[in-house]
């Protein structure tokens, strides 16, 4: 891994630029990997901020939550992105379709069948990512690896606009082979992006081939201790 300039004076945002594109460099990516500022559980004051160092694609995972945050941003700045990076109930379909612009957690007929439904009526068309369980965890959502083909599938027939997959690896495991994995299941399915990689992972994400990684630690610092959603949601 190169040094990299950490100067005081840089920005947490500055440095997890500057930390995406050295993991780029030895691998010589091309095309700039997304890079998605996941908020949740922090105040518009800090969306706010990095809103203005430019940053324009943000994440959360709770409908709830987003739409007590995101309504005010998205009417001052219309080229704000928002994504959707955590499971999704179908009674929240409709709140999401109007809400979000992007859903990464796709994993279930049902949700996806709701999902079409909801934006056929709201005359939106999200891209949508396929979200895969590719350390096979129970409790943890996304399709397992062997379905992922037919779920894919399965997607398109229903017309969903399918762009990409998504994972979260197991919390105490090396992430590369997960990474490795979803990447062949995207380049079988025929789908070119890749949501994968946060604070703790995102280089090894990127010199994998991540499209998008979902960074929210390393820009925001740490969430709380009572916070639920980092280990029990993901
Ligand atoms: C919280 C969360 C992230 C970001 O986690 P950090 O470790 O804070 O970067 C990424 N993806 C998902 C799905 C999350 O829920």
């Amino acid at each position: 891994m190169p040094q990299i300039d950490t100067a005081p004076s840089m920005t947490p945002l500055e440095n997890v630029r500057a930390r995406i594109k050295s993991a780029m460099a030895p691998e010589r990516i091309s095309g700039d990997p997304l890079l998605l500022a996941v908020s949740k559980t922090k105040p518009s004051e800090a969306v706010q901020a990095l809103i203005d160092e430019g940053q324009r694609h943000f994440a959360e995972n709770r409908v709830q939550e987003a739409q007590t945050k995101f309504p005010p941003l998205q009417q001052a700045y219309p080229d704000l992105v928002l994504h959707l990076i955590g499971p999704l109930q179908t009674n929240k379909v409709k709140e999401a379709v109007a809400l979000f612009d992007v859903i990464h957690s796709v994993d279930r007929e049902k949700l996806a069948r709701a999902l079409k439904a909801e934006m056929d009526k709201q005359g939106r068309d999200l891209p949508c990512f396929i979200q895969v369980n590719t350390g096979e965890e129970p409790q943890k959502a996304g399709i397992s690896p062997d379905q992922a083909a037919d779920f894919v599938a399965l997607c398109r027939d229903l017309g969903l606009q399918v762009v990409g997959l998504m994972c979260i690896p197991p919390f105490d495991e090396d992430p590369a082979p997960h990474f490795a994995l979803l990447r062949v299941l995207a380049e079988r399915n025929g789908l070119s992006q890749l949501s994968m990689g946060m604070s703790s992972d995102f280089e090894t994400a990127v010199q994998l081939g991540a499209t998008h990684v979902r960074v929210g630690s390393a820009l925001f610092g740490a969430r709380g201790r009572g916070d639920r959603t980092y280990k029990g949601c993901v």
